[in-house]
């Protein structure tokens, strides 16, 4: 009994530490961006730019891999609000890049960015039914291009089908749209 139990856990422990390295990340390198701009000055328009240079490497880095495949919560490797994707397979939607309204898959961000201003405390929003989304000058302006690229990237994901609750909580947190957009801010933030 004792054998057959010992076994079974190292078998497990196997696929544990294939299920990662099989993820492919062959296509990451492809990673790439197609972006629109409207209302945007010369100088916005450069630091989206160096936003969008940012997230190329950062989705590009095997760091970046392993930090949406071993994400946690609550001691459980998932996100909140995955869409019943797991981990594994949230990283190849991201690579796939194929928006709910553009489909298919061309390892491409495509977006339409647009900049408006409001006092209010909304960053950016956007509408299931337009690839656009809209940017509050009140933070784009003081924001760094790792900031913009966490936004950039938070507000993707929802082109992607993820969706998060409106009233911040800490599951929210762990929600795709904003753990994605803090992980590409984090790890962008050596590019800047
Ligand atoms: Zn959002």
């Amino acid at each position: 009994m004792m054998k057959s139990l010992i076994l079974i856990l190292s078998i497990s422990s196997a696929l544990a530490g294939v299920s990662s390295s099989t993820v492919s990340s062959g296509k990451a390198d492809l990673f790439n961006a197609n972006i629109s701009f409207v209302d945007f000055n010369a100088t916005q328009e450069e630091k989206v730019l160096k936003a969008i240079e940012i997230i190329k490497k950062v989705v590009r880095s095997s760091e970046f891999k392993e930090k949406v495949i071993q994400f946690t919560y609550k001691g459980q490797r998932r996100f909140i609000n995955n869409n019943g994707f797991s981990n594994d397979e949230i990283y190849q939607i991201l690579l796939e890049g194929s928006e709910e309204l553009s489909p298919g898959i061309d390892y491409e961000m495509d977006l339409e960015l647009e900049l408006y201003f409001s006092r209010r405390s909304t960053v950016g929003y956007t509408y299931p039914d337009e690839l656009k989304v809209w940017m509050n000058t009140k933070y784009f302006n003081a924001y760094n291009a790792a900031q913009v690229a966490g936004n950039i990237f938070h507000e993707w994901t929802h082109k992607l089908g993820f969706e998060h609750s409106y009233r911040y909580s800490k599951m929210r947190e762990a929600s795709v749209p904003y753990a994605l957009g803090y992980l590409i801010e984090e790890l962008g933030k050596k590019y800047l």
